[in-house]
């Protein structure tokens, strides 16, 4: 998501007149976009800061790089933040990026500066990101912000304000502009896409799977994917037009957080291990191929062995190809901040942690080795990360798939046969 936001800060600054340089050295300022979902992503954005200050001590007076720090951590750190890291000159918060002109301006008059405010409305919706670093085969699409589901861990409600909706023609339109440009795939981003919601009278309301259909229906080699499904909203119409729909890729990200209903209604979930359990069966009852990832996190306030041995039962159940794991960690101003100890030693989490990723890296092996034989059409990105010899792909189901250099062109849909594996790879060859 700041990736995304940070393709829409490119094109509010570019409007302004200002240019995207490759590297620091170049630069007059440098913009940290941030999130501050867990403490060590902080510590990264402030350890950055503090490397910066050798660059800026090198330039000199007149000649100087200006920092500023935009998104989650300067919305929830806001100006105190200038005052802890005195070589930042500027914050600006997640629903503000339009204000950054005037802010760059005020920097450059030698002023500090920084604008917050979170909006109820603001979806940049009539700004067309300018794509960086872009392989120029997959983009990501914002169709909504904010989130208001007040998770107890979470910081996100009280950085990036309240849920708000973009009007589904400019996300068909920014779809469409991209496909015509060459690009063959495009992610849909939400914290919660399942609520996706947009009407202009009752008669014409918009919701997720319908956008999903619009988008979908601009070409079928436009491969369309979402990011992040609430188990608590993810409905079988959804299902069943992606289900309808072969471009519609066969992968939902649906974030458990925990295997214990203990947890759950601690965190402030709203579904229970059942609930989610039937979600489960739904997909691969509507979608038997369909891939399942998720986050999960180990050690919330009062989290029992006994809830963590309901965490590790329920990965042995659904069995994800992916997860992202976590140590929980404490954020201020959260319910959990204000109302819950976070009592768990932090050896006892890592603990934890590394006994989910174990046990997730011998399932995730599993599965890959149920792959040997199977044939995918893979949309070719480009090279393997860890050989100029080969190539690399992702098939429906968002798996990594490599093989041999050939002629396969970087955007174009090939077919693969999974010939090995490891827990994060198939390796393949061309077979069409
Ligand atoms: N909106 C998405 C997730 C956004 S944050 C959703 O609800 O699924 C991404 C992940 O970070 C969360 O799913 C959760 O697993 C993790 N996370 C959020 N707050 C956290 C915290 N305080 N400590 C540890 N992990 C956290
Ligand atoms: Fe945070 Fe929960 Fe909202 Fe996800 S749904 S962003 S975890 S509050």
């Amino acid at each position: 998501m700041n990736f995304a936001d940070s393709e829409v800060v490119g094109s509010i600054l570019g409007k302004a007149g200002y240019e995207v340089v490759e590297a620091l050295d170049g630069a007059d300022f440098c913009l940290i976009n941030t999130c501050a979902i867990r403490d060590n992503a902080e510590q990264r954005v402030r350890h950055r800061v503090h490397e910066l200050r050798a660059v800026q001590g090198r330039r000199g007076p007149g000649a100087g790089l200006r920092i500023g720090v935009l998104g989650c951590m300067a919305e929830r750190l806001q100006s105190r933040l200038m005052e802890e890291e005195d070589n930042v000159s500027f914050v600006c918060g997640p629903d503000a990026y339009r204000r950054l002109p005037e802010l760059l301006a005020q920097v450059r008059r030698g002023q500090k500066a920084a604008e917050v405010e979170l909006s109820t409305t603001e979806t940049y919706a009539d700004i067309e990101p300018v794509r960086l670093a872009s392989n120029g085969i997959s983009a990501y699409i914002s169709i909504m912000r904010g989130c208001q589901n007040y998770c107890s861990y979470c910081v996100v409600p009280y950085t990036r304000g309240r849920e708000r909706s973009r009007d589904p023609q400019t996300v068909v339109a920014e779809a469409r502009s991209l496909f015509e440009a060459g690009y063959r795939e495009v992610t849909l981003l939400g914290q919660n896409v399942n609520s996706y919601r947009w009407s202009t009278d009752a008669a014409a309301t918009v919701d997720f799977p319908d956008l999903l259909r619009m988008v979908a229906e601009i070409d079928p080699s436009l491969k369309v994917r979402f990011a992040t499904s609430h188990p608590k909203d993810l409905s079988d119409k959804l299902l069943e037009v992606m289900a309808a729909s072969h471009n519609i890729c066969r992968c939902i990200h649906l974030p458990v957080q925990s295997g214990s209903d203990r947890m759950l209604k601690l965190m402030n979930r709203k579904y229970t291990v059942a609930w989610y359990l039937d979600r489960v069966d739904a997909i691969r009852r509507h979608m038997p191929d369909c891939s399942i990832t998720t986050d999960v996190i180990a050690g919330f306030c009062g989290e029992t062995e006994d809830d963590h041995r309901a965490t590790l039962d329920l990965f042995r159940r659904v069995r994800y190809d992916y997860a992202y794991m976590f140590k929980y960690s404490q954020r201020e101003g959260t319910y959990a901040a204000r109302h819950m100890a976070d009592d768990i030693p932090d050896a006892e989490k890592t603990r934890r942690l590394n006994e989910i990723i174990a046990l997730q890296g011998e399932i995730a092996l599993e599965n890959n080795r149920r792959e040997l034989g199977r044939e995918y059409e893979v949309l070719v990105e480009g090279e393997s990360h860890r050989s100029k010899s080969q190539l690399f792909g992702r098939n429906s189901q968002n798996k990594v798939l490599v093989f041999d250099r050939c002629d396969a062109l970087p955007g174009t849909y090939r077919t693969v046969r999974v010939e090995s594996c490891t827990a994060a790879t198939l390796i393949g060859r061309l077979v069409d």
